[in-house]
């Protein structure tokens, strides 16, 4: 559910596991104007679902209609998935986070957050599940960076690791970081690149982004050319979909090639 939803790539992804693990069931775009959400949400055991993924610009309102928040989404302030228990009540909760972690983890498995400070461009629905993720996993610093000050500050109540830097600072910011984050919407399809520097970025850092369209930034393309490990937005899309076919259908699904061609085949 979303408004509007076209451009998601979620149905590619889960009907492709529907087909593979031999379920009977689609994965369907429910695109809902926001004054209908109550209606549509409390519908759903009542159509058969067994839950629905939430996106923008519903993440947090739909938080207030659910019978359980779990502790993650709680922390997170939105739910990005709905799980239709037995007895037809709603549970939310929020994988984007985990996503995120799983992201790095595949592009390269001794990743770890405790290596140094992570910088975050932007403050966001994203933003959030990324400093959260990163704190849980024992950043030891969290360097946030928003266009709009007052957004990072807000963010900042998150724990006394996260330090904002105004945007002007956002190169400089960069010295000796373990790990560079962009979820701002610069670079996205349609929009501008993302206006930094990297000069100041130590070579070792790992440097992702939480955009998949397209699947490589002007941001991760400047980044290769110095040389840095870059991980795009798709992993952390493919990795929040695992826990929530899981908690729907019974069964972790893999994130094969297969799977990869799908959704290369959609750009
Ligand atoms: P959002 O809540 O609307 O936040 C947008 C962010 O972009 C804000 O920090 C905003 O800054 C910043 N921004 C917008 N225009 C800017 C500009 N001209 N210069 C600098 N910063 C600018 O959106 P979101 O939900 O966090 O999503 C952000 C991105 O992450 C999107 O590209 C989305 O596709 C991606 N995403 C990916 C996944 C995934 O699974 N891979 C999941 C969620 C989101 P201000 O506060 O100053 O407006």
């Amino acid at each position: 559910m979303g408004w509007p939803v076209a451009h998601s790539r979620s149905p590619v992804i889960h009907n492709h596991w529907i087909a593979q693990y031999g379920l009977r069931g689609t994965y369907a775009l429910l695109p809902v104007q926001p004054d209908k959400l109550t209606d549509a949400i409390r519908g759903l055991p009542a159509l058969g679902f067994a839950g629905c993924n939430i996106t923008i610009p519903h993440k947090v309102n739909a938080m207030a209609m659910m019978d359980v928040v779990h502790p993650v989404a709680q922390r997170m302030g939105a739910i990005n998935t709905i799980v239709v228990q037995a007895d037809g009540s709603l549970h939310g909760v929020n994988n984007d986070g985990f996503g995120y972690i799983q992201s790095l983890r595949d592009a390269k498995p001794d990743w770890r957050a405790d290596t140094g400070p992570a910088l975050v461009l932007g403050a966001g629905g994203a933003a959030r599940a990324v400093v959260l993720s990163l704190l849980d996993e024992g950043a030891p610093e969290v360097r946030l960076v928003n266009r709009t000050r007052s957004k990072a500050d807000d963010l900042a109540a998150l724990g006394d690791r996260v330090k904002v830097y105004d945007w002007r600072e956002r190169n400089d910011a960069m010295a000796g970081v373990a790990l560079l984050v962009n979820t701002t919407n610069q670079g996205m399809h349609g929009q501008p690149g993302l206006d930094v520097q990297l000069d100041a970025l130590p070579a070792s850092a790992l440097v992702s982004d939480a955009i998949y369209i397209p699947l490589e930034t002007p941001l991760l393309a400047a980044a290769r050319a110095r040389g840095h490990t870059t991980v795009n937005g798709l992993g952390m899309l493919l990795n929040q979909a695992r826990p929530a076919f899981h908690a729907w259908f019974g069964v972790m699904p893999e994130i094969t090639p297969a799977l990869h061609q799908a959704i290369a085949a959609t750009f």
